[in-house]
């Protein structure tokens, strides 16, 4: 027996699954889109995954839901299985919609029974970290969301120690300065999990994961467990070998070097403090919008202060009155606002100076009614 969900399907309908039956309902003001299924109408859902499929030029979230149905019946995992989570809470900004299906995998092998059922499937699925460096678009994610959340072990090898990618990188941090290990100190304090700082090649305060890192433990493309020792080449300014892969990132092995454990915190807290006055937590935000470009000639923060645009607010969004680089989410704002002003600052931007910035924030979901808004 199916349960009752909706899935929002194209702009203005809705698609309601009922026991065995699909029904479309048009909000208000809404058409129906193109193809053999006409409002408020109910029909099988072989019939309508048949029957749409060709026609509507948008079959991704029929045949989504007629999978994600069966998934959801079929899977057992240790960890937790959800459908229509709300992700809001789970990213730094603080905003976003739902995912279809969300899962926090228990360990590495009911993520590997996970993975194994989203391929056979053709789900398509997308890794959360700590969500502090993601901007997700109102609609959510259409497929799975895995959180890593669980997979947060700590092991340590003289001076090298392995952590677990659903670690909070800052815990990590905290953990090898207990132990008197020195290299972690510099991401002390930055939000996010120890994947996600491998995966951005995250760096602050003089110091890059490409530098203290001696390789990773993957899950790749066929399934497989694979070591990836650290290259220099493969790795640049924001930058990761894992950006060119479908991979996830299981822990991180990392060397470190012999250090007194308080001269260690003294640096951290020292960290942490000017990250709480540069008003980092002070707003939910992603840290900086915006990369760092030398050849601008300036930190993207002062390029946006240069052109006037501190304290610019779209809606909920806002460029920050105290960082030109942090955009927050200042008064429940939604993703659509946030994407808007990354926009307007780009645009105004480009206008003053001829440079053109890059987001570091990574747009994720279902952002299609939006793109095709803006086109
Ligand atoms: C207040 C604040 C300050 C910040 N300061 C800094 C800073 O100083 N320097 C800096 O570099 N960043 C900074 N950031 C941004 C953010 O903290 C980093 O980019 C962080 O590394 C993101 O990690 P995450 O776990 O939150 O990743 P998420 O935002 O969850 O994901 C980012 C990307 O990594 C992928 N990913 C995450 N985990 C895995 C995994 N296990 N396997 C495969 N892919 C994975 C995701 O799919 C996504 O594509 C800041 C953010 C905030 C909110």
């Amino acid at each position: 027996m199916y349960r009752p969900a909706y899935y929002q399907y194209g702009h203005n309908c809705k698609l309601w699954v009922h026991s065995n039956t699909v029904q479309l309902v048009p909000q208000q003001g809404g058409e129906s889109p193109a193809g053999a299924v006409h409002p408020n109408s109910s029909v099988s859902i072989s019939q309508i995954y048949l029957t749409v499929l060709p026609c509507t030029g948008s079959p991704f979230i029929i045949v989504d839901v007629y999978k994600l149905i069966d998934l959801k019946r079929k899977i057992n995992i240790r960890g937790s299985l959800r459908e229509q989570e709300s992700l809001k809470n789970l990213t730094s900004f603080r905003l976003g919609g739902k995912a279809d299906l969300y899962a926090e995998p228990s360990d590495e092998e009911d993520l590997l029974h996970l993975l194994r059922a989203l391929k056979e499937m053709e789900i398509p699925w997308f890794i959360l970290g700590g969500g502090a460096n993601i901007l997700i678009s109102d609609r959510g994610i259409r497929g799975m969301v895995i959180s890593m959340t669980r997979l947060d072990s700590i092991s340590k090898k003289e001076s090298s120690l392995t952590l677990g990618a659903g670690l909070p990188v800052s815990d990590g941090a905290a953990y090898a300065a207990d132990k008197g290990l020195k290299g972690l100190e510099f991401i002390y304090a930055m939000p996010g999990s120890v994947g996600g700082a491998l995966w951005m090649n995250a760096r602050c305060y003089g110091g890059e994961i490409a530098g203290i890192l001696k390789g990773a433990t993957i899950i790749n493309e066929n399934l497989e467990r694979e070591y990836v020792p650290f290259k220099t080449n493969e790795w640049n300014y924001k930058k990761s070998p894992f950006q060119n892969r479908n991979c996830i990132i299981l822990s991180a092995e990392f060397s470190l070097e012999r250090a007194v454990p308080s001269d260690l915190w003294i640096e951290m807290k020292r960290i942490r403090k000017d990250r709480e006055d540069k008003g980092h937590f002070r707003a939910p935000c992603a840290g900086s919008t915006f990369k760092n470009n030398r050849a601008f000639g300036a930190p993207s923060g002062q390029i946006i202060e240069d052109a006037g645009l501190k304290g610019y607010r779209i809606g909920g969004a806002a460029v920050s009155d105290w960082h030109g680089n942090i955009l927050i989410n200042e008064k429940d704002a939604t993703a659509e606002e946030l994407d808007k002003l990354i926009k307007f600052v780009q645009e105004r931007v480009q206008e003053k100076t001829g440079f053109l910035l890059e987001p570091e924030v990574i747009r994720v979901g279902d952002w299609r009614s939006i793109d095709a808004e803006s086109d």
